[in-house]
């Protein structure tokens, strides 16, 4: 029997992705460690300077307090924001910011590197646009823009009163006696917190690899978080002028290597970039802000975008695409693929969602050819793993940077750099001398709460968070957790994995702000989940599955904070999002705030 040309062309493709599907495998399988997040080191002890804070003069010098506050926030970026302002929004006054760096802004205080820049549309991903009347100024802004809307929100919602920077909470016990939270800081603060809302965020304390010899480089080192300009010269828009007679490395090929290396490749001397896996580098299609479309925007304009975006890399078809970017066009892709498939009569989901994955990842590699002139260099710039196995990168100027005769890809093989020494970096028995190294290593994840937060939780009966989760999360929403009355959680474990993070802390500070409200309206002393509760919401989580998160990626992926570094996680089960995707828990949270009678949660005068 004879098969038509039709036919014929998708037996080929097929073929094609049998291999690609094989060639996954062994990219995986080459990276996998047995040491897993025990490859890195923590910044502590000889490695502490990484975490200095480079952007203030000194040390603030200020009396220790102690006092009582109503709520008290840690963490003045966006979730601490966030939630400040809603609690304004309830009626609460009394509002304490505790924050470690000299002032609002948190992910966006700390990464200053040049280039640095959001990569989901800034229309959605900053929050409280419409309370402020702000429209930023371009698709994808700038890190200093970020910043200094960071603290337009302070000033709007009025929270530099109470604010306390260059403040590190050291530890909050709950006191029994006065139904309070003693929360203890690194300035000898003691305060009387009635309420406590955690914004430590997600990615908080930067990581190094813990490459053999790290201890004896003798050259000059930063993490990217903490961006030398002393160092480099020049600011974030560029003009290092300080590297001209540099030799630098970057370790790391992640979001944030993508954002710095065009600037670095423009002003170093040399610049030799070590590689472990290389990222999807996507179009970064950015442009100014129309200002006829901004005039024209309309109440509601904000949420009903965010909800957009939300639903289209959730994988719910929507009417239209408003944002109409590189992470919508995977789902655009699906679509047409489902199409497709309801034409010609069979559906298979997964096949249909895989095909359309392959579909993205080839238009990425091929981009690869499209910008690096030489052929064998591009081919170790591609990446052979399915798409959001890592988080897709958008830039226009990462790849044509290696086409300089000043930058030199160091591709370890998936291995990463073998040795460090007092010179500088050694890969496949070759040591390359460098004046500086740059770690682009990115930041904790798969760590304890209590180890990211930099301090113990102790509620009831002196039983600490860390014990309490030692075999496995447990809370109602992800938010709160039996034991530890009137403490407020914002993460996606136990909540929801959205790509745009900001609109997860958006539902996740208009529900805790709507339960203090009404705790405090109401006069009651405390508010704690019932047991039943929590262990109902537990099940669910277990019932619902792994979630969203890496579902797109699936087994083919290679290792990374995504999945735990590829190695087996007991508590991924119990920490996991909740598996029913973000669109489904920010209903059932609106759901249970409508229905009104505070299900789950027990509240005492
Ligand atoms: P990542 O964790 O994404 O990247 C770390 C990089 O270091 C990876 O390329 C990793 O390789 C590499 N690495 C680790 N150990 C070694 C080693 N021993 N030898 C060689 N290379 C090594 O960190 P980033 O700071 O790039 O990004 C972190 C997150 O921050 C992003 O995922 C994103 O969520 C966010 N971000 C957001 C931005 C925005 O615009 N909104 C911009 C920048 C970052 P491997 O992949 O093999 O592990």
């Amino acid at each position: 029997m004879s098969t038509s040309p039709d036919e014929e062309l998708a037996q080929s493709a097929d073929q094609d992705f049998d291999a690609l599907r094989d060639r996954y495998r062994s990219e995986r399988d080459k990276r996998l460690r047995a040491d897993g997040n025990e490859q890195y080191v923590e910044v502590v002890g000889q490695f502490e300077h990484y975490v200095n804070d480079p952007y203030v003069d000194g040390p603030l010098e200020r009396e220790a307090l102690q006092e009582d506050v109503e709520v008290l926030v840690i963490g003045g970026g966006f979730g601490g924001l966030q939630a400040a302002a809603r609690l304004r929004g309830v009626g609460v006054e009394d509002i304490r910011i505790v924050e470690k760096g000299g002032d609002f802004g948190g992910t966006w205080y700390w990464n200053r590197y040049p280039g640095a820049q959001c990569d989901i549309e800034s229309y959605i991903y900053l929050p409280l646009l419409e309370e402020l009347g702000y429209v930023p100024t371009e698709k994808y802004v700038r890190a200093r823009e970020i910043l200094d809307y960071s603290q337009s929100i302070g000033r709007h919602f009025d929270l530099y009163r109470g604010a306390l920077f260059q403040t590190e909470v050291t530890g909050m016990r709950w006191d029994e006696e006065i139904d309070r939270w003693i929360v203890s800081t690194n300035r000898g603060d003691a305060l009387r917190a009635r309420f406590v809302t955690m914004a430590n965020g997600p990615l908080n304390r930067p990581k190094l690899p813990g490459i053999p010899g790290i201890h004896d480089y003798k050259g000059h080192t930063f993490h990217t978080s903490r961006w030398d300009y002393d160092y480099t010269g020049g600011n974030p828009n560029g003009n290092l002028d300080r590297l001209s007679k540099k030799t630098i490395a970057v370790i790391g090929t992640g979001a944030t290597a993508i954002q710095c290396v065009p600037f670095l490749g423009e002003a170093a001397k040399k610049l030799l970039v070590f590689q472990r896996t290389p990222s999807s580098v996507d179009v970064r299609g950015n442009s100014p802000t129309d200002a006829e479309w901004a005039a024209d925007l309309q109440p509601g304009w904000h949420k009903h975008r965010m909800e957009n975006f939300n639903g289209l890399v959730s994988g719910v078809p929507q009417s239209e695409d408003l944002v109409h970017d590189g992470w919508t066009d995977l789902i655009g892709k699906m679509v047409n693929r489902f199409k497709e498939a309801s034409q010609a009569g069979k559906i298979d989901v997964p096949q249909i969602m895989e095909k359309a994955n392959f579909d993205k990842m080839n238009e990425i590699r091929s981009r690869v050819d499209e910008f690096v002139d030489d052929p064998i260099l591009a081919e170790k710039l591609k990446p052979y793993y399915p798409m959001f196995c890592k988080r897709p990168t958008f830039n226009d100027d990462y790849l044509p940077t290696f086409n300089r005769g000043n930058v030199e890809l160091i591709d370890t093989n998936g291995k990463g750099v073998d040795r460090i020494t007092e010179k500088g970096l050694v890969v496949a028995g070759v040591e390359y001398e460098v004046d500086c190294i740059i770690f682009a290593t990115g930041f904790e994840v798969g760590t304890s709460y209590a180890r990211r937060s930099g301090y113990e939780i102790t509620g009831r009966n002196g039983v600490t968070l860390s014990k309490k989760w030692s075999e496995g999360m447990s809370s109602l929403h992800g938010m709160q957790s039996r034991g530890f009355p009137n403490c407020f959680l914002m993460h996606m474990s136990q909540a929801a994995f959205t790509a745009n993070f900001p609109h997860l802390l958006e539902e996740l500070t208009t529900h805790l702000s709507h339960v203090i409200g009404h705790a405090l309206s109401e006069g009651y002393r405390t508010v704690e989940v019932s047991e039943s509760a929590e262990e109902a919401w537990v099940e669910t989580i277990l019932e619902k599955g792994a979630g969203a998160m890496g579902a797109l990626g699936g087994a083919e992926c290679t290792p990374g904070y995504y999945n735990n570094e590829g190695q087996p996680n007991p508590g991924a089960a119990r920490s996991a999002p909740y598996g029913g995707g973000s669109i489904e828990f920010f209903k059932l949270l609106a759901d249970w705030r409508s229905e009104g009678s505070f299900q789950g949660l027990e509240f005492k005068t």
